[in-house]
């Protein structure tokens, strides 16, 4: 299934639009050298599957207009990253539509579903349904949606995993997951049985040598891996002087400070795909254009980011739930709440923050709002304010 993608950069401006793209696109193609030279959408093996995939893939945690579809397989973005919850079956719906309208394109696409059933049943019957939703016979993997701890993988799911994919319904295993993402990696590594994971992974995760050890690990098991929260939480603000010259630095190559996050993902040659969730043309466009552009972070671009990273560092929750969740034997989700914070502040997806906020057990919720946090804030090692944190998110999020 390994394939090229290319079209010319003049097809790219036609079909972009070449007024409003030419400030994009113009900077971040500087090196080529005519309007004609054929570009391709860079890609990566995805562990040892023997698939190449787009470095750039696109999330489908939002409503997914066709236009956005086809232009992204245009443009070489052929990994599509669905979960059979988001939106309600929405999400697969529209990629139903869009095969029944072009199945030739079914083959070229590296097409991904997720499951958060807790039984095996359900999850078969999950399966079926996203399947049934996108009209297609298979999917190319097939993840376990969230995992935040190994032990969610049973040897009961591993023979599940080979039936099913031996009957042709997906031809890779794997699982997501944003809590304890190092530890489950460094499991699956030596699991044997697990072909792709889809793992939280930005500027400011990726050096830590936890991270750098888990990546490594899956590396030498043959686990293709694909980064998502790349962005690390919010863009840049700009209402500090350090995030304006940070921008401003950015921006004098040609690039803007989301471009750069992803170049500084892309700069690990093991992270297969980037995912990310593209609502609408323009942030399609500038992370086509990124992926396009060969220009890359300069070693000053990585030190300013991981600079800027330890400065910040409160802001960011990097889901090592097992250190501040102990405190609670395991029963408070604090690194979840960290998480439906950021969709509500930094993605500005109030929806899915709030439901999934309130699907909380409303005991838990109770709980949580009468907690004494000290203790958890101690050990975090990002210095999170979780007390205030968790107080904001019941006003919030409620
Ligand atoms: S709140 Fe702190 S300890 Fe808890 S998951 Fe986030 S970064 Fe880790």
């Amino acid at each position: 299934m390994t394939h090229i993608t290319k079209f010319t950069r003049r097809d790219f401006l036609k079909v972009t639009g070449a007024a409003a793209m030419g400030s994009i696109i113009a900077p971040m193609d500087a090196s080529a050298d005519s309007p004609d030279e054929t570009v391709s959408m860079p890609m990566r093996p995805f562990g040892n599957t023997g698939v190449d995939v787009p470095i750039l893939s696109l999330g489908g945690s939002l409503d997914l207009p066709q236009l956005i579809l086809k232009s992204a397989f245009n443009w070489g973005v052929t990994y599509w990253d669905m979960a059979h919850s988001y939106m309600g079956g929405n999400s697969e719906k529209s990629i139903g539509k869009y095969l029944l309208k072009f199945p030739a394109d079914r083959q070229k696409i590296f097409l991904v579903t997720k499951s958060y059933a807790w039984t095996l049943t359900e999850m078969t019957e999950e399966l079926d349904q996203s399947l049934a939703r996108m009209k297609t016979d298979y999917v190319d993997l097939f993840f376990v949606h969230g995992i935040g701890s190994i032990d969610e993988l049973s040897n009961d799911m591993k023979f599940w995993a080979e039936k099913t994919k031996a009957a042709g319904k997906f031809r890779f295993f794997g699982f997501s997951t944003h809590s304890n993402m190092e530890a489950c990696m460094l499991a699956a590594s030596k699991l044997g049985w697990i072909d792709g994971i889809m793992m939280s992974y930005n500027y400011r995760l990726m050096h830590t040598d936890p991270m750098k050890r888990a990546v490594d690990a899956c590396l030498k098991a043959g686990i293709g891996l694909t980064a998502m929260k790349t962005q690390g939480g919010s863009s840049f603000e700009t209402n500090t002087e350090t995030e304006l010259k940070l921008a401003r630095r950015f921006l004098k190559k040609g690039y803007t400070d989301a471009q750069a996050k992803l170049k500084a993902v892309w700069e690990n040659p093991d992270i297969a795909s980037v995912c990310s969730e593209m609502p609408n043309m323009t942030i399609l466009m500038e992370n086509v254009a990124a992926a396009l552009n060969r220009t890359r972070l300069s070693a000053r671009d990585t030190q300013a980011l991981h600079q800027y990273a330890q400065n910040t560092r409160s802001d960011y929750c990097t889901g090592c739930a097992n250190i501040c969740e102990s405190t609670f034997n395991g029963r408070i989700p604090i690194s979840d709440v960290m998480r439906f914070l950021m969709y509500w502040r930094s993605y500005a997806d109030f929806d899915r923050a709030a439901k999934k906020f309130n699907k909380i057990p409303e005991n838990i919720r109770h709980q949580m709002a009468e907690l004494d946090y000290s203790q958890a804030e101690q050990n975090c090692p990002q210095n999170m304010p979780i007390g205030k944190l968790i107080e904001e998110a019941i006003k919030e999020l409620s």
